[in-house]
C-alpha cells in the first residue's frame, strides 16, 4: 500500500488541547516543512495563563474522573482502548506526523504509531500488576510501602519522534494514576494533539491529557516551574535539560526524568562479522538521517578491518535518496531546519579545518528542503568538535585502535554516555567491554531498541537521569510511602 499524500489537503490542528476541546488562540509560532521549507501553519505559544489553566483542568479531572482511585482494571481497559484507536488511526497520524517532521509517512504508519501502541499496551498492564511492597516488621506491627501517583506530571517532548516520544511520557504516567501537561515541540505539534484527541475518544477522562503549545523559554519554562506540576518528564537536548534543572531549582524542588543527547560509539573488533557490522552501522545513522539521540555516531573500528569497513560504509551511504517525508516508499530523511543544517555543516567544516578527513559526503544535498549528505569524517583527534559535540545529523567519525584498552579510552566519552555499540565474535571480550563502557545502554552484535519495552533507556553522564520506558519508567510515575501500623 502506498501512502505519499498531498500534504496542502490536510487540516491542521493549531491551537492548545484543554480538557476535550481546542482553545482559540492567536498564530504565534511558524511550523515549517523540512521536506521543502513550505510554510504550513502558525500554532499557540501557551503562557504562564494558559498552562496554569491547563495544570487546574489536569486537577479538576482527576478529582472527579476518580482516575487515581479507580480500580486498576478500569485505568487498563481505557489505555488498551486508546492503543486500539491509534493503531486505527495509523494513516491520519502518520500524515501529521510527516507533514512537519523529518518521519517519512510509510515509516510513522507502520513504525513509530504501531510501535507507540504496542508500548501503551505495555504501561497499561503495570496499572493491575505492579504494587506494593509488605515490609519485614516485627510481629506487632504492620510495615508496608505503597506506590501512589504524583498528581500532574509535566512533559515535554523533542521533534524528532513526536509520537513516540509522547507515548513514552503518557502512557506511563497514565498508567501509574496521573494527569498530563504536554508540551510538544514547537517543529513538530500536530500528532500529538490528535493522540490527546483519541485518548478522549477512547475513553480516557476528559482533562487528564491537556496539550500546551509554545516554545521552551516561555511554555516550557511555565511548566517546569509550575508549582502544582509534581513532576517533571523531559527529553530534547543537553542544553535544555541544564535549563529544565535550573528553572526547577529556583522555582520549587520536584522530582525529574531527564533524557538527553548522545554521542554514542560503535565500537568494532577485528574478529567481528563486516557484513553484519556494515549493516548495523548504517541502521544506526542512516533512519530519520542521523537525528536519533541514539545514533551511533562515533565508529571507533580496529585498525586492521578499518579501510575495509569504511569502503563498505561509503557504498551504504551512498544509497541514500532524499524524498520528501509525505512520499512513499520512503527516502532518506531532511535536516529538520535550515538553521539544524547550517550548524551540521558547520561542525563539519570546522572538523576538516582542524585536519579530519571527509570520506564522503560534507555538503547538502542540491535539491529543494533541507537535505545533508551521509558523512563520514576520519582523522579526527579527540578535541574535533565532530567528536565532542552532539552534531544531530547523519555525520558519524572513524578513529581506530590497536588494543582493547585503547577501544574504551575512545569509546568512553567526557560528557555523553546514552548508548554503545560492540562488535566482536568473542563473547568474554563483550562482557568486559559491557562492563567498562559508560553508558546507559549497550548493545552488542546489534544496535537499536528491540520491541520488547522492558529494558529501560536512559543516559548516563550529560545524557540524562532517570529512565523512559522499561518497569523504571512506570515506578518514576509513582512516589512511594511507607506506612507502620502498631498492632
Ligand atoms: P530541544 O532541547 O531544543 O527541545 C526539546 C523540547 O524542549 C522542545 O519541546 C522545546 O520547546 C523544549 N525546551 C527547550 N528549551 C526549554 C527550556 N529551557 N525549558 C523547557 N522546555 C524547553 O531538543 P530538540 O532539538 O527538540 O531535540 C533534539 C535533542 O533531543 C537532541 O539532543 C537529542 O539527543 C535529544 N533526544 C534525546 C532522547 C533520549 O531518549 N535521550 C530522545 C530524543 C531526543
Amino acid at each position: 500500500m502506498k501512502r505519499s499524500f498531498d500534504p496542502s489537503t490536510l487540516t491542521l490542528p493549531t491551537g492548545h488541547y484543554i480538557g476535550n476541546a481546542y482553545v482559540p488562540a492567536a498564530a504565534e509560532i511558524a511550523v515549517t516543512a523540512p521536506s521543502d521549507g513550505r510554510s504550513l501553519a502558525g500554532i499557540a505559544r501557551a503562557d504562564a495563563a494558559i498552562v496554569d489553566q491547563a495544570v487546574e483542568t489536569a486537577k479538576q479531572a482527576l478529582r472527579t474522573s476518580g482516575w487515581a482511585t479507580c480500580a486498576p482494571r478500569d485505568r487498563l481497559r481505557a489505555l488498551q482502548a486508546w492503543a486500539d484507536l491509534i493503531e486505527a488511526e495509523a494513516e491520519t497520524l502518520a500524515k501529521l506526523e510527516a507533514v512537519c517532521s523529518t518521519r517519512p509517512v510509510g515509516q510513522a504508519a507502520v513504525g513509530d504509531v504501531l510501535i507507540t501502541a504496542t508500548q501503551i499496551r505495555f504501561f497499561a498492564e503495570f496499572a493491575d500488576k505492579e504494587g506494593g511492597d509488605l515490609a519485614p516488621t516485627s510481629a506487632g506491627q504492620l510495615g508496608f510501602i505503597s506506590h501512589e501517583p504524583y498528581g500532574v506530571v509535566g512533559a515535554i517532548t523533542p521533534w524528532n519522534y513526536p509520537i513516540s516520544m509522547a507515548g513514552w511520557k503518557l502512557a506511563p504516567a497514565l498508567a501509574a494514576g496521573n494527569a498530563v501537561v504536554l508540551k510538544p515541540s514547537e517543529m513538530t505539534p500536530f500528532s500529538t494533539l490528535y493522540m490527546a484527541e483519541l485518548a478522549v475518544r477512547a475513553g480516557i477522562p476528559a482533562g487528564l491529557i491537556n496539550i500546551v503549545l509554545g516554545d521552551g523559554q516561555t511554555t516550557g519554562a511555565a511548566i517546569t516551574g509550575h508549582p502544582d506540576i509534581a513532576k517533571v518528564s523531559f527529553t530534547g537536548s543537553t542544553r535544555a535539560g541544564g535549563a529544565i534543572m535550573e528553572n526547577i531549582a529556583k522555582t520549587g524542588v520536584k522530582p525529574m526524568t531527564l533524557e538527553l543527547g548522545g554521542k554514542s560509539p560503535q565500537i568494532v573488533f577485528a574478529d567481528a562479522d563486516l557484513e553484519l557490522v556494515a549493516d548495523c552501522l548504517a541502521r544506526g545513522i542512516l533512519p530519520n538521517a542521523g537525528q536519533t539521540c541514539v545514533a551511533g555516531t562515533r565508529l571507533i573500528v580496529h585498525r586492521d578491518i578499518a579501510d575495509a569497513l569504511a569502503q563498505k560504509l561509503i557504498l551504504a551511504f551512498a544509497q541514500a535518496k532524499p524524498a520528501a517525508t509525505w512520499e512513499d516508499p520512503a527516502g532518506f530523511s531532511p535536516i529538520i531546519s535550515s538553521q539544524q543544517l547550517q550548524r551540521i555543516d558547520s561542525i563539519v567544516q570546522a572538523a576538516k579545518s582542524e585536519g579530519a578527513e571527509l570520506l564522503c559526503g560534507g555538503k547538502a544535498f542540491d535539491r529543494k528542503g533541507s537535505f545533508y549528505q551521509p558523512t563520514i569524517i576520519a582523522g579526527v583527534t579527540d578535541s574535533n568538535p565532530a567528536v565532542t559535540e552532539e552534531i544531530f545529523g547523519p555525520v558519524v567519525t572513524l578513529q581506530t585502535f590497536a588494543s582493547e584498552e585503547g577501544a574504551l579510552t575512545l569509546g568512553n566519552h567526557p560528557t555523553y554516555g546514552l548508548c554503545a555499540g560492540v562488535y566482536t565474535r568473542d563473547l568474554s571480550r563483550a562482557l568486559r567491554v559491557t562492563k567498562a563502557l559508560e553508558a546507559g545502554t549497550v548493545w552488542v552484535n546489534r544496535y537499536g531498541r528491540s520491541q520488547d519495552h522492558i529494558l529501560p533507556t536512559g543516559g548516563w553522564k550529560a545524557s540524562g537521569l532517570g529512565k523512559d520506558l522499561g518497569r523504571e519508567a512506570f515506578l518514576a510515575n509513582r512516589r512511594s510511602k511507607s506506612v507502620l501500623i502498631d498492632l
